[in-house]
């Protein structure tokens, strides 16, 4: 797959040390497109640096919370001072809940949750929309998942946070898309990184009843959600608004 139209943008990615971050990071990167990636784990940021280091665009990284807006905002003013203004936002960076109920949830753990996930999104969002306003274009992928449209693909924090992130996706793309916007979310399934590794531990007969409990009998590598995220900021996807991209095997199908 090969899109003209990335080579010398600016892509913004949060998460891009591990997973699907890292994976859209690699994709932008081989399209040509400069990208700044935003994460908290420093070596999986240096990761994502070696394996970009011989791609056309450049990868530049920046370890910072996306809770934290003081952060966020220096990580900004680095991709614009590195690549000029940022055309893609991908809010890709988000944490777990071990499937907790709510219960057992304790308040610690829904404010962080809550609090990387939606919170983070929005942060993210209103640091980097001005400058798409200000160009009258841009493009911005919020990370759902399928906890986003169904229960059981996490615990009561996780599936509110990704809820929320569509609801958020809608209203964004709804209040800005006469300027130039277009937002959308993408829900995947199972997609194996580390986030699931505990999955995959031990004898992974956690990991094996997830790919027979999926229509497709597998697990997906984050580099197929990174393709599905090229196509979605693409011109291609031009008319495609404040929806939810599926990529899941089919579990919603069922
Ligand atoms: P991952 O754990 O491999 O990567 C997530 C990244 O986000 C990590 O590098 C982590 O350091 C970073 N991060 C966490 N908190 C942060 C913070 N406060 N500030 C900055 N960075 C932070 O997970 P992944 O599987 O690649 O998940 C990426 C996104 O996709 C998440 O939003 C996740 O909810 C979503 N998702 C994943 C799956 C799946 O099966 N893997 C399914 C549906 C949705």
């Amino acid at each position: 797959m090969h899109f003209d139209e990335y080579e010398g943008k600016t892509v913004f990615i949060t998460g891009a040390a591990s997973g699907i971050g890292q994976a859209q990071a690699i994709a932008f990167a081989t399209q040509g497109a400069n990208v700044l990636g935003m994460d908290l784990d420093s070596e999986g940021l240096a990761k994502t640096t070696d394996k970009t280091k011989d791609l056309t665009g450049q990868f530049l990284a920046h370890i910072g919370d996306v809770t934290e807006k003081s952060e966020i905002i220096l990580a900004v003013t680095k991709a614009n001072k590195a690549f000029g203004t940022i055309h893609i936002l991908l809010n890709t960076a988000g944490i777990l809940d071990n499937y907790t109920p709510t219960l057992d949830t304790t308040e610690d753990m829904w404010d962080r949750v809550l609090s990387v996930n939606l919170k983070g999104t929005f942060l993210v969002t209103n640091q980097v929309l001005p400058q798409m306003l200000k160009q009258s274009h841009g493009v911005i992928i919020n990370m759902a998942s399928i906890a986003g449209m169904v229960a059981g693909g996490g615990g009561a924090a996780y599936t509110a946070s990704k809820h929320a992130i569509i609801g958020y996706t809608k209203q964004l793309d709804h209040d800005y898309i006469k300027q130039g916007i277009r937002a959308n979310a993408i829900a995947p399934g199972a997609i194996q990184t580390p986030m699931n590794a505990a999955d995959f531990a031990g004898d992974g007969k956690i990991a094996e009843w997830v790919a027979a409990e999926t229509p497709a009998g597998r697990w997906a590598k984050p580099e197929e959600v990174a393709s599905l995220t090229l196509f979605l900021a693409s011109e291609h996807a031009d008319y495609i608004h404040g929806t939810v991209m599926t990529i899941d095997g089919g579990w919603l199908e069922k």
